[in-house]
């Protein structure tokens, strides 16, 4: 080792002292970050989601997380939570975020409950469970042997412990965000067809094919946490507007964003979390009907999560830092009318579900079904008028995350970044609340699969746009 040139016996004390006082310059005001995750998985047995029709779980592809990031600056704070679920309801999200609020002091409107939506997720909330946890419940003297314990009052202790563990764990750190391009992976499953109908995931090689009738949106959304002063990783957020609908397996699984925590923690080390949100991909998801090629998902699940960590670990020497100093939090309650429903369609629908097996009804028949019985619950509860949240975080004066409920349409994601004034936008779906579409007015006109599961009137996924991008401007300094 070179010894240093001036050999001032105080140096290295001052060196130290002067280090002390620059970080303390450097972090005072700057963010305090901390992660946690816990195992969300339920017992093997349970009932499987992301269908129409009862599916049961085999055992555990990978298991199922829920992971919290929570970022504080001043008087700021802020909690993301992420889950691989196909969807959160907003009674559990209600509990959590104020049982959370109770423990951490963040302010409920500061915490975020999302779900990745992947398909291998337990069956756990809406009017097709409640039939099937009924009809078992009848079958067998009041027990339903496919929910052996109460996950839903489970959930809402994990997510509101993951948010207090996060929220422990904080400590100074440095946050960088970049937004590369994820090219090739997704694609709009809508498509108009030579007869003039819109298809919704035509099969490959269809030869009624004509072009896709809406966009894909491939930004790639990455921010990164390390440690202060040091250069260990502590955590991720990415986004991307893609269904997590490519696992297939009759076992629990976590499909790519489980991929891409392994991926990651190769990287950065086992502790690292990485925790996935799905951007505005009600209408786009991995299937190519141009390409001819198989794409089995026990190979494209875990090559999406491998191309996700590929581009994100690519691009970061590029990241653009934080900068503290300006970290805010907005929310607002846009009011989406509901369609109303009459009894003789709500006795009809019923009948169609209580019947799921033996009936025999056409798809779009038991998806009208199971949207009509939302539309009587959402009548009972709300009065014909939804509650539907938008969350905005200001993370500086060039990067904003938007929040929004349900599954909306990647045009209408596109549009709240055009609309937005902050240079960085990133768009995360299926916050708060559930997993029916939020289509525009346009495909509301064209139906098919994703109009038909909307309880809500056309025009809701326009006001959810207005509205977030209204809270943009009055946030952008
Ligand atoms: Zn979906």
């Amino acid at each position: 080792m070179q010894p240093l040139p001036f050999r001032n016996p105080f140096a290295p004390c001052l060196w130290g002292f002067l280090l002390i006082c620059l970080e303390a310059v450097s972090f005072a005001g700057g963010f305090r970050v901390g992660f946690a995750q816990a195992d969300i998985t339920p017992p093997i047995g349970w009932r499987r989601a992301g269908g129409y029709t009862e599916l049961i779980s085999t055992g555990v592809n990978d298991p199922l997380m829920t992971k919290a990031m929570v970022v504080q600056e001043g008087a700021t704070t802020f909690a993301f939570v992420g889950n691989d679920l196909c969807s959160v309801p907003r009674d559990l999200t209600d509990l959590a975020r104020t049982r959370a609020s109770q423990i951490t002091g963040i302010p409920v409107a500061n915490i975020v409950i999302t779900a990745t939506h992947t398909h291998g997720g337990p069956e756990y909330l809406g009017p097709l469970r409640q039939f099937l946890h009924q009809r078992a419940m009848k079958a067998n003297n009041g027990s339903d042997p496919h929910e052996p314990i109460d996950y839903r009052g489970q959930l809402i202790e994990r997510w509101a412990g993951v948010i207090a563990t996060a929220w422990s764990n904080r400590e100074a750190a440095l946050l960088e965000v970049v937004i590369p391009r994820l090219e090739g992976v997704a694609f709009n499953r809508r498509y108009w067809m030579k007869d003039g109908s819109v298809g919704w995931n035509p099969r490959k090689g269809d030869t009624n094919l004509f072009r896709a009738a809406g966009p894909v949106d491939t930004d790639f959304p990455f921010l990164f946490a390390r440690r202060a002063g040091g250069t260990e990783a502590l955590g991720s957020l990415a986004l991307f507007a893609m269904h997590t609908a490519v696992y297939g397996g009759p076992a629990f699984g976590a499909d790519f964003p489980g991929h891409l925590q392994t991926n990651f923690a190769a990287s950065f080390g086992s502790r690292f979390v990485s925790i996935f949100g799905e951007g505005c991909a009600g209408d786009v998801n991995h299937l190519n009907p141009l390409s001819l090629d198989p794409q089995p998902w026990i190979t494209v699940s875990p090559a999406i999560g491998r191309a996700m960590a590929q581009v994100a670990l690519t691009n970061l020497p590029w990241a653009s830092a934080i900068k503290p100093g300006s970290f805010a939090v907005r929310s607002t309650v846009v009011l989406a009318p509901v369609t109303p429903i009459s009894y003789t369609e709500l006795d009809a629908a019923k009948k169609v579900m209580e019947t799921l097996d033996q009936n025999g009804a056409a798809f779009l028949v038991l998806v009208d079904a199971w949207r009509k019985i939302f539309r009587k619950h959402f009548w009972e509860r709300h009065d014909g008028q939804l509650p539907q949240e938008v969350q905005v975080v200001r993370f500086d004066a060039d990067t904003a995350l938007v929040t929004l409920p349900h599954e909306v349409f990647t045009e209408l994601g596109i549009a709240i970044k055009a609309g937005s004034p902050f240079r960085r936008t990133m768009v995360v779906t299926l916050a708060n609340d559930l997993d029916f579409y939020i289509p525009t007015r346009r495909a509301f006109e064209e139906g098919n699969y994703e109009p038909t599961t909307c309880p809500l009137e056309p025009g809701c996924g326009e006001r959810l746009v207005a509205a977030a991008v209204k809270l943009l401007n009055e946030l952008k300094p």
